[in-house]
């Protein structure tokens, strides 16, 4: 392998071993999941912003939405479905995905992932 893809290869992996939801995924950081797919885990957000305050995020490690749809266009999609099914188990029905994309725009964990938030739970509480 060229040096410059072993290094990017070496630097991503050290991204992937210091990222707190690869940690989760390989349960190094253990977290009920409240669902799982082939590709992606959902788990309830540590910090709610909301009443229901899911993350929804793809098993391999992508550092935003912007790369996960650049680089695995079918794992989007079905994270969109394991969100989408959520909204419908968790929520009344009105609720908002949201991807937060780079700091400025409040990313805090650099593994790509989706906030289901929604003020009205399915409970109606
Ligand atoms: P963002 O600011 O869009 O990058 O979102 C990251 C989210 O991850 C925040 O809402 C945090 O509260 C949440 N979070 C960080 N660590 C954990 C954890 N161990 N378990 C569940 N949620 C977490
Ligand atoms: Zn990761």
């Amino acid at each position: 392998m060229e040096l410059v893809s072993l290094a990017k290869t070496r630097l991503m992996n050290m991204t992937e071993a210091s990222c707190i939801f690869c940690k989760i995924i390989s349960r190094e950081i253990p977290t009920e999941f409240v669902a799982e797919t082939t590709n992606t885990v959902a788990f309830w957000d540590i910090v709610p912003l909301a009443k229901v305050h899911l993350l929804v995020i793809p098993k391999q490690h992508h550092r935003d939405v912007a790369e996960l749809s650049e680089n695995a266009p079918q794992i989007l999609s079905e994270l969109l479905s394991t969100a989408t099914d959520l909204a419908k188990k968790y929520t009344a029905g009105s609720f908002k995905l949201q991807f937060n994309t780079g700091a400025e725009a409040g990313q805090t964990v650099f593994h790509a992932h989706a906030h289901v938030l929604s003020e009205t739970a399915k409970d109606g509480s």
